[in-house]
């Protein structure tokens, strides 16, 4: 006689009634299992909070014995109570007893029920308890009462997130959503962030679970899905988003999945029958989505999945009629961003003053978007798995950018010894800046060249700041990628004459263009391509369409009149590729003579090292060119078929590795053999342990992140290179066993008592 006291509707209805009751914690949960048992005609409803300890301790029930309540704990592996938590789905089993994780507890007296049916209590994908229901009769529990049962569980879930059942948790095994945890990811940017959290894509905070008149939440429902629709497609037909491009398939495949049958029905259904309001089924079937994504292990299935989610997303904030970012004025001020991932754009729309900390779930150290992170100077952190998930908005959080932890609502000691770390680091920040004006040389008297990479504007204070002697890098991309169309030579012009008027006659080195690849400009029309890395890209795009390179060109060199220019292409792979570059300087030189512009004083040309292939053109190239730059990044991306921007491999090899610096040796041996300067302006420069490296087998010009001068400076000066040379030298030809040095240069440093 099941549905006796009215069904899953009435359930919900004083489900409601239940919510807005003045009473306590423990008495809500303890009418909200009376009512399931009772609606359900079941002898058993218990629920299950996950503490932060991974166990599940029983926080109410109706059915079992009273006494087991808070005493009970479970582990996650434990019996089905676990198995619904760790897979995040619901188990509804006729016979409990058969299933091979079932697991007899006899304190609470479970051995005479014979059906159970448990769901998750989930959040933004997280696991944060069970639900469960036990009959002793054996008998199968309906679709509607499983989705009864899971409406249920979201209301417990927002009662965890409040914080509301912390009051009844013994400490140190409060509930796991709101408790205080770290994660370990990658450092993207140096520098420690204390802050509260603003998420990127804020999660709607639904305050209306449940339906008040289900006929026309579907209402509100099938409209807003066309307005989302209609939305979509006015995205698609409009101007540049036209044309073809891999942003067009993005949109494409949103369109695709706006009338994706099965998406739909779910979140109808999550109304219809589970008595939700629209917003709330778009959020459980969301829930769902993240919850698949984070077990998911195909990344053909992740994307699919990331795809859904952001239509939820989209769907949410038709629904709840908010636009996407917060305004600059709803910017804490001491804001950490947390976003799944990010284009270097959409950071610099936030306003850097109230910006301490950026967390990523994705990202790594050569994406574009940590680049601008470390040209801001904003403490960052990649890799974070279900980042967005596990952060609330508002959350105190700490990003450690320099060991790659984040604290998620850390406690006060954590934060206490944070403090005190942001004390000491600017302490010692304050030595990095009485360095400054200090030459960089070795102690055995070598000197090196520390200049900075840059491409903003934003940038050109650090060369004061930094005590740079120049910029060896100067992205020139950067100017593209932030901006909405492309811009002109005029503009082009007056950004390069600000870079060396800041500069003050100190050396930059203009690299042109080096877009295409995983540099996308969205305004400009992309190839389809398999292999982007590998592709249509810098200077092979300059020299196809010679026309925006020569343009380009034309403002460097007004832009130096009557100063020193240096111009550097990307990507050269072969030395006739460098030669027709080459010419093209020389005839837009001459043609700005004809015309009596002021030219130059000296213009001196060279390349990028990155592509492997120079490797083995070194002699004919180093007789053409000026000097020559090493692009760490790209020339490892390539020397271990590891793409950059790929975090699964990105990180897979190691750069201070026997081959990899013999490969970098030769490059600047052979620089010395023909006279021609040579630098490194990859990020590896960037780390004080690599450039201690590279200063032992030769280099003595690095082209840096500006947060990376004083650290990488306080190293050499302590470094003696001729003692780096006898120790490091001979590790390269070390037998093939492990290809990484790293452990012996740490040793190194640690003996010669330098800081890395
Ligand atoms: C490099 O590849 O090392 C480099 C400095 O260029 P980018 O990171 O801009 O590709
Ligand atoms: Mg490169």
């Amino acid at each position: 006689m099941r549905g006796a006291l009215g069904g899953p509707r009435v359930l919900l209805r004083r489900l409601r009634e239940v919510m807005a009751e003045p009473v306590s914690a423990q008495d809500r949960l303890d009418k909200i299992v009376v009512l399931i048992a009772a609606n359900m005609v079941a002898e058993v409803c218990s629920v299950y909070i996950l503490r932060v300890d991974g166990t599940l301790e029983l926080y109410a029930t109706e059915g079992l014995k009273r006494e087991a309540v808070h005493q009970t704990v479970l582990n996650a592996d434990e019996g089905l109570v676990g198995l619904v938590a760790r897979e995040a789905k619901p188990i509804n089993l006729s016979e409990a007893q058969d299933h091979p994780a079932f697991s007899f507890r006899p304190e609470t007296g479970e051995e005479i029920y014979h059906s159970f049916l448990g769901v998750p209590v989930l959040r933004a994908g997280n696991t944060l308890g069970v639900l469960v229901v036990q009959n002793r009769a054996s008998r199968t529990y309906s679709e509607e009462e499983e989705e009864a049962l899971q409406t249920t569980a979201m209301v417990v879930a927002e009662m965890v997130a409040s914080g509301e059942l912390s009051s009844l948790a013994r400490p140190g095994a409060e509930p796991a959503a709101r408790h205080s945890q770290h994660q370990s990811g990658i450092a993207l940017s140096d520098g420690i962030a204390l802050g509260h959290v603003v998420l990127h894509e804020p999660r709607v905070v639904i305050t209306n679970v449940i339906a008040d008149d289900v006929p026309k939440e579907l209402k509100r429902l099938d409209t807003a899905i066309s307005t989302m629709r209609a939305d979509l497609d006015r995205l698609l037909e409009s101007g540049e988003m036209a044309e073809d491009g891999e942003h067009r398939d993005v949109l494409e495949a949103y369109r695709m999945f706006g009338h994706d049958q099965g998406w739909m029905r779910r979140i109808r259904e999550a109304v219809s029958n589970g008595g939700l309001t629209a917003e709330a089924a778009v959020e459980r079937v969301q829930s769902d989505t993240r919850a698949r994504m984070l077990r998911a292990q195909d990344p053909y299935l992740r994307d699919r999945l990331h795809d859904l989610e952001d239509l939820a997303n989209r769907l949410m904030r038709v629904l709840m009629g908010r636009d996407h970012a917060p305004s600059r004025e709803q910017l804490p001020l001491n804001a950490v961003l947390v976003a799944r991932s990010m284009g270097p754009a959409a950071l610099l729309d936030y306003d850097r003053k109230r910006l301490r900390g950026l967390v990523l779930e994705e990202g790594s150290t050569t994406s574009h978007v940590a680049i601008v992170a470390r040209a801001l100077g904003i403490p960052a952190v990649g890799e974070i798995p279900n980042a967005t998930g596990i952060a609330e908005s508002g959350d105190a959080m700490i990003v450690d950018g320099s060991s790659g932890l984040v604290h998620f609502r850390p406690s006060p000691d954590i934060e206490a010894a944070y403090a005190e770390r942001v004390k000491l680091r600017a302490r010692r920040q304050a030595q990095y800046r009485a360095l400054r004006d200090r030459p960089c040389v070795t102690k055995d008297g070598q000197k090196l060249d520390l200049m900075i990479n840059a491409g903003l504007l934003i940038d050109l204070p650090h060369i004061e700041e930094t005590g740079a002697s120049g910029i060896g890098l100067f992205r020139t991309e950067l100017q593209f990628m932030v901006a909405n169309a492309f811009p002109r030579t005029n503009e082009q012009f007056l950004l390069y004459r600000s870079v060396l008027d800041a500069a003050g006659g100190k050396p930059v080195t203009f690299r042109t263009l080096d877009i295409g690849g995983d540099k996308v400009l969205p305004y400009m029309r992309n190839v389809e391509e398999e292999n982007p890395a590998l592709g249509w890209r810098a200077i092979r795009l300059g020299l196809d369409r010679p026309g925006l390179l020569r343009s380009q060109v034309r403002a460097m060199l007004r832009a130096a009149g009557g100063r020193q220019l240096r111009v550097m292409f990307p990507m050269i792979a072969a030395v006739e590729e460098f030669d027709k570059a080459k010419e093209l300087v020389e005839a837009e030189l001459t043609h700005l003579r004809r015309h009596g512009h002021s030219l130059p004083e000296r213009v001196d040309i060279g390349t990028m090292v990155e592509v492997p292939s120079l490797l083995l053109q070194l002699d004919d190239l180093l007789e053409r060119v000026d000097f020559l730059s090493v692009g760490s990044n790209d020339l490892m991306q390539f020397l271990y078929a590891a793409d950059r921007g790929n975090s699964r491999v990105s990180e897979r090899f190691d750069n201070l590795s026997a081959p990899v610096l013999r490969a970098l040796k030769s490059i600047v041996d052979k620089g010395r053999t023909h006279n021609k300067p040579v630098a490194l302006c990859g990020e590896m420069a960037s780390q004080p342990l690599a450039a201690i490296a590279l200063a032992a087998i030769g280099y003595r010009a690095m082209s840096l992140s500006p947060s990376a001068v004083g650290p990488v400076k306080a190293a050499l000066l302590d470094l003696d290179v001729k003692k780096a040379e006898a120790a490091i030298l001979p590790l390269l030809d070390k037998p093939v066993g492990s290809i990484s040095i790293r452990e012996e240069l740490k040793s190194f440093a640690a003996a010669e008592n330098i800081q890395i």
